[in-house]
């Protein structure tokens, strides 16, 4: 797909670098270029949603580039959700959850567990696979929230209560959690 002879736009190359040849030759041009085409290239591409190192203006090219390269990619990383729906089988209550279809179904609609598997949601990035138990429900704007703490590492989560897919959440649960919220254990 790549078109043979100088790109156009030194720039836009150089953010385009992701090989180390290419970060290798991109970094070499970008030293020999200046700091005005330096402050260009962290410009562009923090408006691509990168993060300017502090050292921007010190560091060689080359690793000025794997820096802006890497930053955005933690950025798309951290912020971009993927509708993920997938059938799969409740590890708390062994009930066979289908698929949501209009949204992901993303915990058991029998007990409302569910599993930490995503860093952002549908990602299946993060490594814990520990069991989200339902602690709370969060009554917000757009819906109900229900708020999970993972029974692994304790990082707390949040679900929407889905009541308009089928089978839908149980209502049972839900209140049951609502009022653990009002009457906490202690
Ligand atoms: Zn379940
Ligand atoms: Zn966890």
């Amino acid at each position: 797909m790549r078109t043979p002879g100088k790109p156009l736009d030194p720039i836009a190359a150089a953010l385009a670098a992701r090989s180390r040849g290419e970060l290798k030759s991109a970094g070499a041009w970008l030293d020999g270029a200046g700091l005005g085409a330096r402050r260009e290239v962290v410009e562009r591409a923090v408006a691509g949603g990168s993060e300017a190192p502090d050292e921007w203006e010190e560091l060689d090219g080359r690793r000025l580039l794997r820096a802006l390269l890497a930053r955005g990619e933690a950025a798309q990383v951290r912020t971009t959700p993927i509708a993920r729906d997938e059938a799969f089988r409740c590890l708390k209550c062994e009930h066979d959850v289908p698929v949501g279809g209009r949204r992901p179904r993303d915990h058991c609609p029998v007990c409302l567990h569910s599993l930490h598997v995503d860093v952002v949601p549908g990602d299946r990035a993060a490594t814990c696979w520990g069991l989200l138990v339902p602690v709370a429900i969060d009554p917000e704007r757009k819906g109900m929230m229900i708020r999970y703490r993972c029974a692994r590492c304790g990082e707390e989560r949040r679900n929407r209560v889905l009541d308009d897919v089928s089978p839908p959440d149980s209502r049972a649960a839900v209140l049951a959690l609502v009022r653990a919220r009002s009457h906490p254990p202690e």
